[in-house]
């Protein structure tokens, strides 16, 4: 199965643990939001598993 992530933008605080996790999906702007790479669906086991290094709750995972 496949997912895409979606950035809520508002609730990142820059922790950086998401993009340290997983380079290949996420980098980070200027400010250190996290910003996707691509909006190619990837596998949707790491999309969950990326989305939970958030402490903030501001990875979404959208099965498609
Ligand atoms: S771990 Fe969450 S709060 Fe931290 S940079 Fe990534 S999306 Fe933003």
């Amino acid at each position: 199965m496949l997912a895409k992530l979606e950035i809520d933008i508002p609730m990142c605080q820059a922790h950086g643990r998401c993009y340290e996790t997983a380079p290949d999906v996420l980098d980070a702007d200027d400010n250190g939001v996290a910003v996707l790479k691509s909006d190619e669906p990837i596998d949707a086991e790491r999309a969950r598993a990326i989305a939970a290094t958030c402490p903030e709750f501001a990875i979404l995972v959208k099965e498609v």
